[in-house]
């Protein structure tokens, strides 16, 4: 029946939306939902192998920046409030080609905001459908030694991909504001955790250790990121979506600092214990013998912290899972997936 009440998750099949999907859906088993991806090259229809035969799960593919299929979605389906986690996410690329970024992540978020607006308006729903916007701490730009960002920090964006989503931010701002619409963001420091694409720090560390190649860490090393475990964002993101205040930012942080080269040799540690047989096939110690610094990233922001103050006292949200336990899990996982392949 495409007249229940559905949620619309876009860029569902990647990193942050898969896990977020299968916690939903597996929380509320009523809860119909529709994931509409565009599946680039960092969406894995396989990051939801747990939801998918579900009746409540429903897959559409499609670009959140076409608006002919958007409008549809919106006309065939009662969509009960939009959860936006689709976008092009990775630095280097955007440094690369900043176009792509420009067109999913500012004119694709506005496309989703017409749409929704049209279609609440119309129904005379507007002021009780929210839409939630994923957004990320890259948007404040990059901290000296000291502070924190905070909801009301200014944003700074540094790289095109933080300028793009800060782009979006302010236009779901205005939605808001200019047309009543109930708008909410959310914006998280640097996740891990399972599903991530390999292209991403931990999933390559992983790799290039199991491959016993030079592990690369850009620049010094000292680079400093906040690192939230995705089920902890998950968790979080439900309670905003449910219980956010409308037109409010909700930062969510880790709690977790860690140097890019303190966390290349923790995820070390963690394989020498995991994958002792590899590491034995050449004369290293330890797999963090691998770890090499390379030229730096352009652009490269020093320092990430975040204030999730806001969270924690009004919404009650707290990291269930300690920094060790997840990343021990998170290696382990892919330690898993590198067993699969090469068995
Ligand atoms: P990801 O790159 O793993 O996944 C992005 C997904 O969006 C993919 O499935 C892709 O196919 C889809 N997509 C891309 N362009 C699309 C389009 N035009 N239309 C429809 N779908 C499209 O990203 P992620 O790491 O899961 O990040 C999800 C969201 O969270 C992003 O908005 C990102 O900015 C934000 N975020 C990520 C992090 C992080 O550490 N990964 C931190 C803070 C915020």
């Amino acid at each position: 029946n495409n007249r229940q009440p559905t949620l619309l998750v876009t860029g569902g099949a990647g990193f942050i939306g898969s896990n977020f999907i299968t916690y939903f859906l597996n929380k509320y088993p009523e809860q119909q939902l529709i994931n509409f991806d565009k599946l680039t090259y960092a969406g894995l229809t396989n990051n939801l192998n747990e939801v998918e035969n579900l009746d409540t799960y429903h897959f559409i593919k499609g670009d959140i920046a076409d608006e002919k299929a958007v409008n549809e979605v919106f006309t065939s389906f009662d969509i009960l409030g939009v959860i936006n986690f689709a976008a092009e996410s990775h630095v280097d690329r955007s440094i690369q080609n900043p176009k792509a970024f420009i067109e999913t992540n500012v004119l694709g978020t506005n496309v989703l905001l017409q749409a929704a607006r049209n279609t609440w308006e119309k129904q005379g729903v507007l002021t009780n459908r929210r839409f939630h916007q994923i957004s990320t701490d890259e948007i404040y730009g990059s901290l000296g030694a000291t502070g924190k960002f905070h909801e009301y920090t200014l944003y700074d964006p540094r790289n095109p991909y933080s300028a793009s989503k800060a782009g979006a931010n302010l236009l779901v701002k205005s939605f808001g504001h200019t047309y009543g619409m109930d708008v909410v963001i959310s914006s998280s420091s640097n996740n891990f955790g399972p599903k991530q694409h390999s292209e991403k720090l931990i999933p390559t560390i992983i790799s290039k250790a199991l491959e016993l190649k030079p592990i690369p860490i850009y620049g010094d090393g000292k680079h400093i990121r906040d690192w939230l475990y995705v089920m902890d964002h998950c968790r979080a993101l439900e309670l905003i979506f449910h219980h956010g205040k409308t037109l409010e930012t909700y930062n969510i942080g880790g709690g977790n600092e860690r140097t890019n080269v303190e966390l290349a040799m923790e995820v070390c540690e963690i394989l020498d214990l995991l994958k002792p047989e590899i590491k034995s096939e050449v004369a290293i110690e330890s797999f963090k013998d691998l770890i090499t610094f390379t030229v730096d990233r352009q652009g490269h922001d020093r320092r990430y912290a975040v204030d999730d103050t806001k969270l924690r006292q009004t919404l009650g949200w707290k990291p269930d899972i300690t920094f060790k336990s997840g990343l021990y899990q998170t290696v382990d996982w892919y330690a898993e997936q590198w067993n699969n392949i090469t068995l």
